[in-house]
């Protein structure tokens, strides 16, 4: 089941943040670990906008370090989005691995499509 807490979060929190960053209009989000689920989960806050969102760390077979969001309301439709913990986080959801190629579906522990 997916869990839709966090969009209601969202909507019940106007953007706060009166502080401009970088850039003209796009708010770099500045994101802090807020609570330790494991060594590998853990939940984080934007401290602009606070958001909140639980990350997973997990590994390519090949080695490439991926973060799993979890119970989020972006990228797929089962609430998870896989991205990387050594680039700028862009909002974007990889879909195969940058460094091997593979489906992170297949390749990233964690990574599988749920429904
Ligand atoms: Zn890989």
């Amino acid at each position: 089941m997916k869990a839709n807490k966090n969009a209601a979060d969202d909507a019940a929190n106007p953007n706060p943040s009166p502080r401009r960053t970088q850039g003209p209009s796009i708010a770099i989000p500045d994101w802090q670990v807020v609570e330790k689920i494991s060594e590998d989960c853990f939940y984080e806050v934007d401290q602009h906008t606070g958001r909140k969102r639980k990350i997973e760390k997990s590994r390519c077979c090949c080695g490439q370090p991926v973060l799993i969001e979890r119970e989020g309301n972006l990228g797929r439709g089962d609430g998870k989005r896989v991205f990387y913990p050594d680039e700028p986080d862009l909002g974007w959801d990889a879909f195969r691995c940058k460094s091997c190629h593979a489906p992170v579906s297949e390749s990233v522990p964690g990574a599988e499509y749920e429904k």
